[in-house]
């Protein structure tokens, strides 16, 4: 498709970067290769706004994929930041605020019993994994095709449908036999779960899942579908691991454990939970986590884990993430998801809008989605158009069709009505597009 609106200054960032570092990004979805286009290159962020480098403002439907849930540059959060800085920015020895953070995590999760913080989701789920193989002495881990926990070796693994199909690594780098353990099962499944555990008696080590899946997409669990897992877990001496990096912190105080209440043994938590800083953490079942290192002897280690700066962010954050914010974030959600439902349903758009509090993601299907398969049928050629009048007109959603979308607290109303404007336009170009 063509592009009607230039970007002059991001598309030479983006040619300078692409001399320097592979694709020009330093993760693959922000090079837009699913929409099409020039990334743009952000400068600055207020609120529910974002700034790019050819000084065009766009009202930020991606929060940064999930942490920035206050919103760009909270003034709590910047004063908290400062502060910590002031202080130093890394001492490699334990310090206050990483207690005060793994405080604020036990507080508000009750399966939390112990945590130990690290600085990306990838390292929280990786660790996780190698814990539970650690505590139950198994090598085997169950994941779901559409599900992502970062880009661990043993968990890059998806599979085509089949009830047990085993992991074959899906990007080279990866071997057969760091993915050979795994076994990639489809989303909402629990026949499926039940018939891997009887495969493989006490061998498989846990099941991770994403406690509701944002990454095909926003695909919630079915009913009794966690608490299927759990039990099947309990019922053959594995660990459940709710990896919640997404959901944590975002759709509830506690998580989606706050609206489902399944208790796992084991959880991973990461963007909320820093402020917009390199912080993630594992934890659960204290005596599980008395198997890690320097009490237990599973190794696990970073040098800027605990890091002062990203801890006083997260801590600052999480303070001022009471009932009222949630309520606040859940209220604007609904807001724009009745919105998008209206001007698409107007043109005649197949689409279905799927939601796990907060996060969401319009399927451009009107068929359910309850796994990855369905949620390659949709038509993402519509997506790009919709994608791409959206950004022409300012509103900034994430650059693939299989993510969710994120508000925060400071979508006000006059986001709200600027992204209002722009969908009736939006709309007519996904009506009108072609595959
Ligand atoms: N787990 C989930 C559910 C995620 O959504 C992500 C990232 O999007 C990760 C793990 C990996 O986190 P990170 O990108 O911080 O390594």
């Amino acid at each position: 498709m063509s592009f009607p609106y230039e970007a002059p200054v991001s598309q030479s960032l983006f040619d300078r970067a692409s001399e320097v570092t592979p694709g020009g990004v330093n993760s693959p979805v922000r090079a837009f290769r699913a929409v099409g286009g020039t990334p743009r290159f952000m400068v600055s962020g207020a609120g529910p706004y974002l700034t790019d480098a050819d000084g065009r403002e766009y009202v930020d439907l991606v929060c940064s994929w999930g942490p920035m849930i206050l919103g760009h540059s909270h003034p709590e959060v910047i004063a908290a930041v400062q502060e910590a800085v002031a202080r130093g920015t890394s001492f490699g020895t334990p310090g206050s605020g990483e207690v005060e953070l793994a405080e604020e995590i036990v507080a508000r999760i009750e399966p939390v019993e112990q945590v130990r913080l690290v600085s990306s989701g990838t390292e929280a789920t990786m660790s996780a994994i190698r814990l539970a193989r650690g505590f139950t002495g198994r090598a085997k881990v169950v994941k779901f095709a559409g599900c992502y926990h970062g880009h661990v070796d043993a968990l890059l693994a998806a599979a085509g449908s089949g009830v047990a199909t085993f992991g074959l690594p899906d990007t080279p780098g990866v071997t057969g036999a760091q993915a050979g353990d795994t076994i990639v099962l489809p989303y909402n499944d629990i026949e499926a779960v039940r018939a891997a555990f009887a495969a493989h008696p006490g061998e498989i080590a846990c099941v991770i899942t994403e406690a509701s899946p944002g990454n095909m997409g926003v695909v919630p669990p079915l009913p009794g579908f966690n608490q299927g897992l759990k039990d099947a877990c309990a019922e053959n001496g594995a660990l459940f691991i709710s990896d919640e990096v997404m959901t944590g912190f975002r759709v509830s105080k506690a998580g989606w454990y706050g609206i489902d209440g399944v208790t796992p043994d084991l959880m991973t938590f990461g963007k909320v939970m820093g402020g917009g800083f390199p912080a993630a953490a594992f934890g659960g079942r204290a005596d599980v986590m008395a198997h890690l290192a320097p009490v237990g002897p599973v190794y696990q280690a970073g040098t800027l884990s605990g890091n002062p700066v990203a801890t006083a962010a997260g801590v600052a954050q999480l303070r001022l993430l009471d009932d009222a914010a949630y309520a606040k974030v859940d209220a604007v959600s609904a807001e724009v998801r009745g919105l998008v439902t209206a001007a698409l349903a107007k043109e005649g758009v197949a689409h279905r809008v799927q939601a796990a509090g907060s996060m969401f993601t319009v399927f451009f299907t009107d068929a359910e989605v309850t796994d990855y398969d369905a949620a390659r049928t949709q038509e993402l050629f519509r997506f790009t158009a919709f994608f791409h009048s959206m950004l022409s007109q300012g509103v900034y959603l994430p650059p693939s069709a299989f993510e969710s979308w994120f508000l925060s607290t400071a979508h006000d109303a006059a986001a709200v009505e600027r992204i209002a404007a722009a969908l009736p336009a939006a709309a007519r170009a996904a009506a009108g597009a072609t595959a």
